[in-house]
């Protein structure tokens, strides 16, 4: 078994190959999960001659992970082309967060796309601004006000596809051929589409990340999360991670490892019913706007099909006319929907959301919605029968309006 090094393999078959050119490779067909501190050395002069060499793949201490982490590094790095490396951190957020402070130092300027996840802005305006780092947010949208916002200092640009929550779309390859021609690193959060479904370095991005705990770990059993970059800010972002003693788990690594496996056929299969939901929501009374790029006809659909090889059944969409309470009804007679955060679990998941107190910059309502449409709701949807899951929304709405 000599692992995953055909240049021309397809992403299924990388997902069953990845990972495995390790030494153990020939013995079993998974790591075992290395759980170790300590790593030992032979002789005085071995472990002195193993320090100063910080090299992929080596013993040194627990912190820099075991073959078990990076059984999974090299298998998310296999899936992304152009990739010479990747980073792995305790969370989806520590990622964005590591990856950050990897490029950026004081008196730098951060472009935040305004459609970014929630917890991103808020790593912007706490402690990257404690540590001297200006930000401003732009709409992803509005390519000409984006070049405007350059200026000397700007040295990263964060962007997120599809938008957090309101799944909008965003031109990638335009956004970040701007941030490169004005020498800034641009940082893609996708998380949605994972490497499958969208190539964020092929498509002119220095760093992509990922929150493995939706897709990858696709269990609703762990968290982490992963930065894949090139070779130069690969070396960067391991640097960063270091400095930050970042670690993850080797039970987690092996968690997510096997969540890696199965995950072309979830999001396949997601992607599915997700579609069959939103086109039956889409003709529903009681919804005035369906948030799902991949469904034709919506927004950005176009660039979906244009950038995209894939989607997952992360989708919006907003109520017509009803309150909040209406609202809570609807999702709180959901029986098959669990209410929380995250997504990208086997399970259906249902969240109520109000976009407007976290935007900057981009009008929410958006233009030529009417004032009412401001009650959402995100679906997550799982592995569950479609009919059954629509089944399950009919009764949610017929709730929802008995009140
Ligand atoms: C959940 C999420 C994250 C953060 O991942 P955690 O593992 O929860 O920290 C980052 N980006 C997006 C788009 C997410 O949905």
């Amino acid at each position: 078994m000599a692992g995953g090094d055909d240049k021309n393999r397809k992403p299924a078959t990388r997902l069953v190959t990845g990972g495995r050119s390790g030494s153990f490779a020939k013995d079993v067909v998974n790591p075992p999960v290395w759980r170790a501190s300590t790593h030992l050395y032979d002789t005085c002069e071995d472990l002195r001659a193993r320090r100063p060499r910080n090299e992929d793949g080596q013993f040194y201490y627990g912190r820099r992970g075991s073959p078990t982490q990076w059984a999974l590094c090299e298998a998310l790095t296999d899936l992304e082309p152009g990739a010479g490396g990747t980073v792995l951190y305790p969370s989806g957020l520590a990622a964005i967060v590591g990856a950050l402070m990897a490029v950026l130092q004081n008196g730098d300027v951060l472009l935040v796309a305004d459609n970014a996840y929630d917890p991103t802005r808020n790593t912007a305006m706490g402690v990257l601004k404690r540590f001297g780092v200006e930000h401003r947010f732009f709409d992803p949208h509005d390519l000409a006000g984006f070049e405007a916002a350059f200026c000397e200092r700007t040295r990263a640009v964060m962007l997120e596809v599809p938008g957090s929550l309101t799944m909008e779309m965003c031109d990638i390859p335009a956004l970040a051929a701007v941030a490169r021609k004005h020498g800034a690193v641009s940082l893609v959060d996708n998380t949605w589409a994972t490497a499958l479904g969208f190539r964020g370095l092929e498509k002119g991005c220095d760093i992509v990340i990922t929150a493995l705990t939706k897709h990858v770990g696709g269990h609703s059993d762990l968290m982490m999360g992963a930065a894949t970059a090139g070779k130069a800010w690969y070396r960067r972002l391991r640097l960063g991670a270091q400095q930050l003693g970042h670690v993850v788990s080797p039970d987690d690594a092996a968690l997510a490892l096997r969540g890696l496996r199965t995950m072309g056929l979830r999001l396949e299969r997601e992607t599915q019913t997700a579609l069959a939901i939103a086109e039956w929501l889409q003709q529903r009374v009681e919804v005035a706007h369906v948030l799902c790029p991949m469904l034709p006809g919506s927004p950005g659909h176009d660039l979906w099909q244009r950038d995209f090889t894939g989607g997952c059944g992360l989708l919006s969409f907003v109520l017509a006319g009803r309150d909040d309470a209406a609202r809570c009804r609807l999702i709180d007679n959901l029986d098959l929907f669990g209410i929380g955060y995250s997504w990208g679990g086997f399970e259906s998941l249902a969240l109520p959301f109000d976009v407007e107190p976290v935007r900057a910059v981009m009008a929410w309502p958006k233009s030529g919605w009417g004032v009412e449409d401001r009650y959402a709701i995100r679906l997550s949807i799982g592995l569950e029968d479609a009919d059954d899951l629509i089944a399950d929304l009919a009764r949610g709405f017929a709730a929802m309006d008995e009140g």
